[in-house]
């Protein structure tokens, strides 16, 4: 492809131009640097100064400003830490809780989609808490597959099924609370 000539003309222009007008700028900044350096001289001379000088202050204020910023300090560090560990909280999305899989995203800090899956052929397993209405019955829910001879996987004491779910929430939230502490997250 052959080069136009008025384009090369315009593009050498523009170049030159811009060159102009840096070499310009860097010449002119030259001229105030000496003035800028000095600036930075008194300012950096100043703060030390500030710094040095000493101030009366009542023990009482003294210490209602060391226990704010400590408080600051420490919830500042608190947050960066809980900011580091989200990540891998967000990760958490399964485990083997009651002898069942289960899994779960997160929306937020809130935990969704919770449900549990057979750990012999990963089926979604179906839930029996019926004998929930009967009064003089344990509550309890069965988790059952339908694809394991309708197995049932596993039998959580306490409630029906909206029971049950609160309280693997509860374990996971558990779980992360133990392992943090253990710096496993
Ligand atoms: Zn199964």
């Amino acid at each position: 492809m052959k080069d136009d000539p008025v384009l090369s003309i315009r593009n050498s222009a523009i170049a030159s131009c811009i060159g102009g007008v840096s070499v310009a700028c860097i010449l002119g900044s030259v001229k105030y640097l000496p003035t800028g350096l000095l600036f930075l001289k008194k300012t950096v001379f100043s703060i030390w100064l500030l710094l040095q000088s000493t101030y009366s202050v009542p023990l009482w204020l003294f210490l209602i400003l060391i226990t704010c910023t400590s408080v600051l300090f420490y919830s500042a560090i608190i947050k960066t830490r809980s900011f580091a560990f989200e990540p891998r909280i967000k990760s958490y999305i399964s485990d083997e809780i009651y002898d069942v899989n289960w899994r779960w995203k997160w929306r937020g800090n809130e935990i969704v989609n919770l449900w549990c899956y057979c750990p012999k052929c990963d089926g979604t397993l179906i839930y029996d808490d019926n004998n929930c209405d009967h009064a003089f019955c344990d509550r309890q829910t069965k988790f059952i597959c339908e694809n394991c001879d309708r197995e049932t996987i596993s039998t959580i004491k306490g409630g029906n099924k909206r029971y049950t779910l609160n309280m693997i929430k509860r374990e996971i939230r558990r779980k992360i609370r133990t392992q943090i502490k253990e710096h496993k997250f």
